[in-house]
């Protein structure tokens, strides 16, 4: 059976679509979430696995920074739902936050799995409905269709959020497949690329084997004007990792047009070419090269490997090296990046529906009463908290966008 139709329809229970039925059910709405998967928020709990980053405490004007181009677009959403009212929305919903060393806002839990159980229990008590396993398959004669397990359903919505996110992850229910369907109603939505991802590096069989799953810690990443510091860990196919994520945007866009990238790693950031340069100035007596830098270096046996590396691809011979160039190599190792990794392992996409397309109340122009929130919007962020912030802002403002909008509908 399907709702009345006076009944809201948001398609994806992620964070944006959750949150647009909340403002929509909080203003009086009778709203249905409807989701492709068998339970709700699963790339949310995927992101709660390793710590759930919710946002971030630098000031504002920083925080907006890290959307590059996009910022101007998500201010509005931002402003009126702040990182400083996501960490209120989490405490209310009985998950307190504290801020990391690094900034980063993370419920005392940790975990997604205590905040979504509250949440899908407030959003109950508000009368939000849920119907799982409803793959969303475009409009069919106006009303939205969905592949259930029962057959297709078609079901008339008065408004619609689409909230689908990107298309990294796709076991987890966001496969991208809704780019079809709108670019086919004439909607802009420009191509999903991988974004906070790893990238193809042709390391050596040596290293690969020896080295693969290995951290290189506390190392600075440099690509062109940009410097990272952090952590990336070596894999099979090429180097991935937090520091790697916060230039991927850059690393991308330069793989883009030229095929290829060289990133700079220090491996001693905290040294300058003096200091480091006086430290593999003693005498190295009988000890293997490793070893030596290992003890005169204090590097790690990844980071020696790296440097190995490097030296082969150069046709260079460390043992040979005077310690000033050795210490130069040692911080600023070219690694020629070839390569961006599959979408599928990605963090997050980037591209999507065109900021053009909408309007301030996130209402796709071209389908009157068809609003969209989330990743599936043309925005990129590194990890940091800035994109569960961007998703969940942006399903607020569009759940508001729909209330008025519906206000205005004679
Ligand atoms: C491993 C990992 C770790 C992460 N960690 C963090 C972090 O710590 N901090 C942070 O800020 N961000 C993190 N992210 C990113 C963050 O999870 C996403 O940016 C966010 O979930 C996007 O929210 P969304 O609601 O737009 O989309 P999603 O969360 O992707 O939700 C979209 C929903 O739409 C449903 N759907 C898709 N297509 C259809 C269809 N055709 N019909 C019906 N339903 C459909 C999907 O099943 C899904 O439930 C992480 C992501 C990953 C993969």
């Amino acid at each position: 059976m399907s709702p009345s139709p006076k009944t809201i329809a948001v398609i994806g229970a992620g964070p944006a679509g959750l949150m647009a039925a909340e403002v929509l059910a909080q203003g009086g709405a009778s709203v249905t979430v409807y989701d492709a998967m068998p339970s709700a928020g699963r790339k949310f709990l995927m992101a709660g696995r390793g710590g759930l980053n919710l946002t971030h405490s630098e000031p504002l004007a920083q925080f907006m920074t890290r959307y590059r181009e996009a910022a101007p677009h998500l201010q509005a959403a931002i402003d009126a739902f702040s990182p400083d009212a996501l960490r209120a929305w989490s405490e209310a919903l009985g998950q307190e936050t504290f801020v990391g060393s690094s900034g980063r806002v993370f419920p005392k839990a940790f975990k997604a799995s205590p905040l979504l159980r509250a949440w899908l229990r407030r959003l109950d008590s508000l009368g939000v409905k849920l119907a799982l396993r409803h793959r969303w398959t475009g409009w069919e004669q106006g009303l939205l269709q969905f592949q259930t397990p029962d057959g297709l359903r078609t079901v008339e919505a008065s408004a619609t959020v689409l909230a689908l996110g990107g298309a990294s992850w796709p076991r987890l229910g966001s496969d991208g497949s809704w780019v079809e369907t709108l670019a086919a109603k004439g909607v802009k939505v420009s191509p999903i690329r991988s974004a906070n991802s790893g990238f193809i590096v042709a390391w050596s069989d040596v290293f690969r084997d020896r080295f693969e799953g290995q951290p290189l810690k506390g190392v600075a990443l440099t690509m062109g004007q940009h410097t990272v510091r952090g952590e990336c860990i070596v894999t099979r196919s090429g180097i991935e990792g937090g520091a790697i994520y916060a230039l991927s945007a850059e690393l991308r866009r330069a793989i883009e047009s030229s095929g290829k990238t060289t990133l700079q790693i220090a491996l001693r950031p905290d040294l300058d070419l003096k200091d480091l340069t006086a430290k593999l100035s003693v005498s190295k007596g009988k000890q293997s090269l490793s070893n030596f830098l290992r003890k005169a270096g204090s590097l790690s046996p990844v980071a020696i490997g790296l440097l190995q590396e490097a030296a082969k691809v150069s046709d260079l011979s460390l043992s040979s090296m005077s310690p000033h160039d050795l210490a130069r190599l040692i911080n600023a190792v070219p690694v020629e990046l070839i390569g961006t990794a599959p979408i599928v392992r990605a963090i997050s996409t980037a591209g999507g529906i065109s900021f053009d397309e909408l309007d301030p109340g996130y209402m796709i122009r071209k389908l009157p009463g068809v609003f969209a929130a989330g990743e599936m919007l043309d925005w990129e962020a590194p990890t940091g908290g800035y994109l569960l912030q961007a998703s969940f802002a942006t399903g607020a403002a569009a759940g508001r966008g729909v209330l008025k909008w519906l206000e205005r509908k004679p």
